[in-house]
Order: structure tokens, then C-alpha cells, then sequence
């Protein structure tokens, strides 16, 4: 079995989601890896330790700023030449972006946001989250077809570097006819902390906070402890957060090691973007509250009260 792997980078610099694409049982397969871009010679080392056989750069200064439409061309060109069985992608934006697009230009057989997958011999399976994570749908894919698969940040842990190994490495030229989209401008978001959906702890406050100068709470408590801080949807509709941090079936979903939830009710639709976090803690004034239903660790308290003194714990383990 061939797997190939589209590697994320930024910076010369892979992705954490997609090194952990390495951490899958990915059994005996031989394991190709392709980053499209510019400069990409700096990946190919990364790539060859983490456990590729061989490494693809498709590079060209047409392909320096991600479009899906220009990434969509290029590996489109590119993957019938390998003929792998699977393409492994993260299921990122860009994941969510080119993925779905990629699959029918290929005619491939698709499955997203994976949280497992198995390749036993020529059969591939993946299970993924379905109505809103309350339940896993087994994917089997029925015939040889070429098969595209993303997968959830965090889902596993990326395999340490082993700085014995190497890749072959292959530069690979593309056609890339006229674009009906161009890249204009990139703006940065002024969101000094990790970005929840990258974070491996997230600290989340809700409608309780009551003002957004209230969440200065959550973000001394995250700041303490490296977390990003995440938002239920009501305490972004009450303009105490931007979207960017809402955590939930219409916000971003989010598997972290840790998942801090406070004074939040825990709605289904909330549940639905947090519920495979590996460990999930509430503090609430409502022992009844359905987030309690889920979280490894309670807290029956005012927030107010609980948050600043775990900060205050926080910063004394720290030293600071
Ligand atoms: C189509 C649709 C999509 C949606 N998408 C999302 C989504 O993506 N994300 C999302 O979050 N929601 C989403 N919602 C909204 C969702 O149904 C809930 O309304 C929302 O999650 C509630 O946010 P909350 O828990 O902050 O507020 P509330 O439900 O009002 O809960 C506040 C909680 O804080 C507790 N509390 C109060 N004071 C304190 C205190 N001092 N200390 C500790 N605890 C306290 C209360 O006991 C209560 O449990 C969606 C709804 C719909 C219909």
C-alpha cells in the first residue's frame, strides 16, 4: 500500500497537524510525503525523519501563497504520477479547503475529519464523528479507488524525529494554467495566544463571564498555564469574544489534551466542538449543568472565585 502524505508548512516550518499524520498506524505502507510551495528543500529532512520514504517538492513561485484552486492544479498533476492508494491531509482550513476539492477532481473516495484509521493489508478503514460527535460512523471504502482521508488535529501523537532516517527526495514540476482566484492580501489575526484549534490546552468561558472585560479571568488563567482561550457561541454573540475563539457545532471544533470549560452550560451544540478532548474540566455553579455529563473532573463553584486562585496556583508552580 502507497500513502501519501500533503504536507502543511508555513515558515519552513511543517505543521504540528500534519506531523502527527505520521503518528497513524499506518502498518507496513510505503509512506511518500509532498509539500507544494516555495522553498521547500528545509522540509525535506523533517519529513524523511518523521517517516517518509520519499519526499515531493513541488515547488514554484505560482504556488508561494496558498489558493485550493492552485494546490487543487498542482496535486492534481501530480498524484495519478505516484498512484498512491491513500492521501493522508489534515483536517485543517487548508484540509477542509483543497481536500473535497482534490477527491473529485480525482474521482477519489473521500472521508473527513477521521479520528482513527486502520490499514490492514489492501483494506482501509476510518471512523469519524457524526451528529455532532454523539456518535462514530465506521467509513469502509468498498473498492481500489484512490481514497482521500483528513484527519483531526490532535487525533494522535506525532512520532518523535528519528535524525537517522532520510527521504529520497524528488523535485516535481507542475503546469499551472490561469488562476480564477488570487490571493490579495493576508491579515493577521491580533490573537496574541495559540489559536484554539492548535492549542494542546484550551481555557473556555461562557455567557457567565458577563463582559468582556470579565474574560480578563479566563486569560490570566490561560496565560498562566500556555492555553488558548476558547468562547461558548452565547458569550460570542454577547460581543465578549470574537468569533475566532468559538468552540462548537458552528464555531471550530477542537480536540485538545485538555479542555477547561468555565461556566458553560455544556449545549449539545457546544458539545459538538469540544467532545473528543482528552480531558475535560468544569467549573460550575449549577451541579445539575449538562457539561458535568462529560468533564473527567468537576468544580462545583463560582468562577470568579475557582479561576483567579488556579491562576494564582499556576503561577506559583511556574515560579513567577
Ligand atoms: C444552530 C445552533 C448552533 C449553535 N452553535 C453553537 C456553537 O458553535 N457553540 C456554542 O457554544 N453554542 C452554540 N449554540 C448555542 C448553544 O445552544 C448554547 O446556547 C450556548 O452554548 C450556551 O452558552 P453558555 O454555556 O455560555 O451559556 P448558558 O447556557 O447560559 O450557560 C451558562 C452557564 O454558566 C453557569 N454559571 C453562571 N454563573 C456562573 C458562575 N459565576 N460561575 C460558574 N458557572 C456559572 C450556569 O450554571 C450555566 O450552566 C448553537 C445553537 C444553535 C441553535
Amino acid at each position: 500500500m502507497k500513502v501519501l502524505i500533503i504536507a502543511e508548512h508555513k515558515n519552513g516550518q511543517l505543521s504540528e497537524a500534519t506531523r502527527e499524520l505520521f503518528g497513524l498506524s499506518l502498518g507496513q505502507a510505503e509512506v511518500h510525503a509532498v509539500a507544494v510551495g516555495e522553498n521547500l528543500k528545509l522540509l525535506a529532512g523533517p519529513l524523511g525523519q518523521l517517516g517518509a520514504a520519499k519526499v515531493h517538492l513541488i515547488g514554484d513561485p505560482a504556488l508561494a501563497s496558498y489558493t485550493g484552486e492552485s494546490l487543487g492544479q498542482a496535486l492534481g498533476q501530480f498524484i495519478p504520477q505516484l498512484a498512491p492508494d491513500v492521501v493522508l491531509a489534515a483536517h485543517t482550513p487548508q484540509g477542509k479547503d483543497f481536500a473535497p476539492r482534490l477527491a473529485t477532481s480525482l474521482d477519489a473516495a473521500l472521508a473527513t475529519d477521521c479520528i482513527q484509521l486502520s490499514l490492514a493489508g489492501a483494506q482501509v478503514t476510518a471512523r469519524r464523528p457524526v451528529y455532532a460527535g454523539k456518535a462514530t460512523a465506521e467509513v469502509e471504502f468498498t473498492d481500489d479507488s484512490l481514497k482521500v482521508i483528513t484527519v483531526r488535529p490532535r487525533t494522535v501523537k506525532p512520532p518523535e524525529p528519528d535524525a537517522t532516517r532520510s527521504a529520497e527526495v524528488a523535485e516535481v514540476a507542475v503546469q499551472l494554467p490561469g488562476q480564477k482566484t488570487a490571493l490579495k492580501e493576508i491579515i493577521a489575526s491580533e490573537n496574541v495566544r495559540p489559536d484554539v484549534t492548535e492549542a494542546a490546552i484550551i481555557v473556555t468561558g461562557g455567557r457567565s463571564l458577563g463582559s468582556a472585560e470579565n474574560f480578563s479571568i479566563i486569560e490570566d488563567f490561560a496565560d498562566s498555564i500556555g492555553a488558548a482561550v476558547g468562547s461558548s457561541r452565547a458569550a460570542v454573540d454577547a460581543g465578549y469574544r470574537p468569533y475566532r475563539d468559538q468552540v462548537g457545532q458552528t464555531g471550530k471544533v477542537v480536540s485538545p489534551q485538555v479542555y477547561i470549560a468555565c461556566g458553560v452550560s455544556g449545549a449539545i451544540q457546544h458539545l459538538a466542538g469540544m467532545r473528543t478532548s482528552k480531558h475535560i474540566v468544569a467549573i460550575n455553579t449549577d451541579p445539575e449543568a449538562p457539561i458535568f455529563q462529560l468533564a473527567d473532573y468537576g468544580i462545583v463553584g463560582d468562577l470568579f472565585e475557582v479561576v483567579p486562585q488556579l491562576t494564582e496556583a499556576a503561577k506559583n508552580r511556574n515560579g513567577s
